[in-house]
């Protein structure tokens, strides 16, 4: 069972993912947590292209190619070994990341990007993807560290990219989750726990 986790910086992705991964493993299943851009040691390489700030010339369809790369590796190598030994997945991020990103918040077009991650992961699509969605400006007073290149992006870009996010699930409500993130992340979670009881074969 392939679970994805999507939304914009700041919007609480990772303490989500983790509160999730616990509450299934106590359910008696093996969960493999894992994340985009960055899990396999060549997508470490490519995040710190990604993410430093000397990249910030970098052309927009380079950059849509290497989180494409990073995600061919990542599929390949973790996530469908993962789920054909039966495992659930929890990804935090995947292809609709960059659909939001590389094509909302750039010049790229929405289904160039969406064709090019078919390839890249030869079709592989999450049985879940919830959406944590949280205004832009609530998302940056989370910020603890420095922003990196894409959080130094202007108000406008992350307006883009929420916007985007919020096209793919209203296009897709059997596979999307969408969560209002400003709440607590307790009430965010039951929210999520309560979609996944559902539809989680247990
Ligand atoms: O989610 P995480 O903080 O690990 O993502 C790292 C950075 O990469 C974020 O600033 C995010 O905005 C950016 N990103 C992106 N396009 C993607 C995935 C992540 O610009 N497809």
């Amino acid at each position: 069972f392939f679970i994805a986790l999507e939304g914009g910086d700041g919007a609480g992705k990772s303490t989500q993912a983790e509160a999730l991964a616990e509450w299934i493993r106590d359910k008696g299943h093996e969960v493999v947590l894992t994340r985009e851009p960055g899990a396999t040691p060549v997508g470490k390489r490519l995040r710190s292209i990604l993410l430093d700030v000397s990249s910030a010339g970098l052309s927009h369809r380079a950059e849509a190619l290497l989180y494409a790369a990073d995600r061919a590796e990542h599929i390949d190598t973790v996530v469908r070994p993962a789920l054909e030994r039966g495992a659930v997945v929890i990804s935090d991020r995947y292809i609709d990341s960059s659909v939001a990103y590389q094509g909302a918040g750039r010049d790229l077009s929405p289904t160039e990007i969406a064709r090019i991650n078919r390839w890249a992961t030869d079709g592989l699509v999450p049985h879940l993807t919830v959406l944590l969605d949280v205004a832009p400006e609530t998302a940056r007073e989370r910020f603890t560290e420095a922003p990196d290149r894409l959080e130094s992006e202007p108000a406008e870009f992350h307006a883009r990219v929420r916007a985007g996010f919020l096209t793919l699930a209203a296009a897709d409500p059997g596979r999307y989750l969408v969560v209002d993130a400003g709440q607590e992340p307790d009430a965010v979670g039951t929210v999520v726990r309560h979609r996944l009881d559902q539809v989680l074969p247990l």
